[in-house]
């Protein structure tokens, strides 16, 4: 090609380093949290139609289980601090840290300043599917939410049942606000169930039919008090297409558990990130 230098394979050849290696990244206690989940006592769930979303709301030190009822279904879930909606689940810095999937042990980071755990995954039913020979994996934090903009600008027309649309209608039901002021706090998701990766040849951000079975789930750790919000994807297990009526959708269930009285001795929500903002002013 052309513009290539000489040494154009050499550099190519060069070997990548880890962006941000994570042995310094503060751990959950794994232990301390698989002990709390054997004696979780149901509080609260809430059954999310296909192509709808609901708001659900999880106490710090409460877990809460996204799970497939009925059929395979994907499911875009955005989280906030419940006291302070700017405070929200930060993609893509949760993907700089942990990669581009996310299972058990792996946590859902806020947005700048806080920059803290929001919620840590605790059980992943789908986590025997690790990487797939496409590079594909599940639950992805490299998708955004499909939103009627992107539809617009490649197909035209006004589709109103994308996961963008959904989360806005339950946010704004939720704060009892209307659309405009809700949609600004929806944010990038994680990906529950779904099934993505890039291609290898063009890089392009793929998807293929979700391995998601009824009676799996992914299951979190609330580290601070969190609004969620779920949306199920028009594109039902997302094997074909997402933005309008086409594909077979399925409600998606979402459970809110509380620890047993004492379960979780030792452990505290985390603070806010230690940086003090002067940005050397
Ligand atoms: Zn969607």
């Amino acid at each position: 090609m052309s513009g290539a230098p000489k040494d154009a394979e050499a550099r190519r050849a060069v070997k990548p380093v880890i962006c941000y290696p994570v042995d310094t990244l503060p751990q959950p206690d794994m232990a301390l949290l698989d002990d709390a989940r054997h004696s979780l006592r149901k509080i609260d769930e809430v059954t999310v139609p296909p192509r709808d979303a609901r708001t659900f709301q999880v106490p710090a030190g409460h877990f809460f289980r996204i799970t497939s009822v009925e059929g395979p279904q994907v499911g875009d879930l955005n989280l906030w601090n419940a006291k302070d909606l700017s405070e929200r689940f930060y993609s893509g810095k949760t993907r700089a840290l942990h990669g581009t999937h996310i299972t058990t042990g792996e946590r859902m980071w806020s947005s700048f300043p806080g920059l803290r755990p929001m919620a840590t995954i605790t059980q992943d039913t789908l986590g025997w599917y690790g990487i797939d020979t496409f590079g594909g994996s599940v639950h992805d934090v490299i998708g955004t939410r499909c939103d009627p903009y992107t539809h617009n600008l490649l197909k035209g027309g006004q589709y109103h049942h994308c996961c963008h649309s959904n989360l806005t209608r339950a946010l704004a039901s939720h704060l009892g606000v209307p659309a405009d002021q809700a949609e600004t706090h929806v944010h990038d998701v994680l990906n529950v169930f779904m099934c993505t990766g890039f291609t290898r040849d063009t890089g392009q951000y793929f998807m293929k039919a979700s391995p998601v079975r009824p009676g799996d789930y992914l299951e979190f750790f609330a580290e601070i008090d969190l609004l969620g919000a779920l949306s199920a994807c028009p594109g039902g297990d997302c094997s074909a297409e997402h933005s309008s009526d086409v594909a077979a959708c399925h409600p998606l269930l979402v459970e809110v558990f509380a620890p047993e009285e004492g379960a979780l001795t030792g452990w505290e929500p985390p603070s806010v990130n230690g940086y003090d903002r002067t940005h050397g002013l």
